[in-house]
């Protein structure tokens, strides 16, 4: 069975409307998918119409932003109620605080030489609400101030880079509370992008268990294939459930596609094994 159960659509920092992303996850073989935007529940609707008109099984999703020891953590909420009211206003908190800091990434740029570049990204952004550094990133590429994202991220964007903004996001506790209050799964998005110590990850393991997370994603195009063996360990030793997405944001950024995702070691229990 071909599994991706994280991604974005133009509701978020993906290039192509919930409906598109639907179709083209089923033109690629993927028997059961959910849509993740980046705090954002918006395109749940879009993306499950088209879903289901087109024969392919649907889990509801969200990537929520969180701030914990000091550096951004990605929670996915999977098969939550998207009508909750706590998660809805959870997430609304969270994007608010986008649109200000969109501004100081503006500013940083600007004392770099690069002028205008919030009214620069804005368009890139579908859905204002939810500007991103990658809506920047798009920008730097398409002035020539970058020659491909990843160079805007590595040069600019990344964490601690030169026009980074450090933003409080949500709680971890909170973020893992809106899911399960939801009637979710809280998944540890791409555990191998984060720079924290041994002892930080073990220590956020243990408080994502703590406040009532089940999994985290093992298969993911964040991850290398060395990767996709360290944290087959770590889920074995915590006891998590596995998840495997491809996180695909657009046809040309990315390693993997929708539907790409290699499949998981047998012995890992799916996230998704009483989905199907
Ligand atoms: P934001 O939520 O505005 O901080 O933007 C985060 C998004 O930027 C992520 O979801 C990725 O799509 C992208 N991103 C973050 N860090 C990197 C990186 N180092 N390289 C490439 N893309 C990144
Ligand atoms: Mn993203
Ligand atoms: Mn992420
Ligand atoms: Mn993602």
């Amino acid at each position: 069975m071909n599994v991706d159960l994280h991604c974005h659509s133009t509701m978020s920092d993906g290039v192509l409307e919930p409906a598109v992303v639907a179709a083209r996850a089923q033109a690629n073989g993927v028997d059961l998918w959910a849509l993740t935007d980046h705090d954002e529940l918006a395109g749940l609707a879009e993306a499950r119409q088209t879903a289901e008109s087109l024969g392919m099984r649907f889990v509801t999703g969200v990537e929520i932003s969180v701030t914990w020891a000091g550096h951004t953590v990605h929670i996915v909420g999977l098969n939550v109620d998207e009508h909750n009211k706590a998660l809805n206003e959870g997430l609304a908190g969270i994007r608010n605080g986008r649109a200000i800091r969109a501004h100081e990434m503006a500013d940083k740029l600007e004392s770099l030489g690069i002028p205008n570049s919030y009214e620069g990204a804005l368009p890139y952004a579908a859905n204002p609400d939810l500007i991103s550094r990658t809506h920047f990133a798009r920008f730097l590429v398409q002035e020539g101030y970058c020659s491909k994202l990843q160079e805007a991220f590595d040069k600019y964007l990344k964490d601690g880079g030169p026009a980074y903004v450090p933003m409080h996001w949500s709680t971890l506790d909170d973020a893992v509370g809106w899911i399960t209050g939801a009637g979710g799964r809280a998944v540890i998005a791409h555990p191998g992008r984060y720079n924290y110590t041994p002892m930080q990850f073990d220590a956020l393991y243990d408080h994502f268990l703590n406040v009532g997370g089940v999994a985290i994603e093992v298969m993911t195009g964040s991850h290398t294939p060395d990767q996709y063996a360290q944290y087959a360990t770590v889920a074995r030793q915590y006891g998590f459930m596995a998840s495997s997405g491809s996180d695909f944001h657009s046809p040309r950024e990315g390693k993997l596609d929708l539907g790409e995702v290699p499949p998981l070691p047998a012995d890992l229990k799916p996230v998704w094994h009483d989905w199907i």
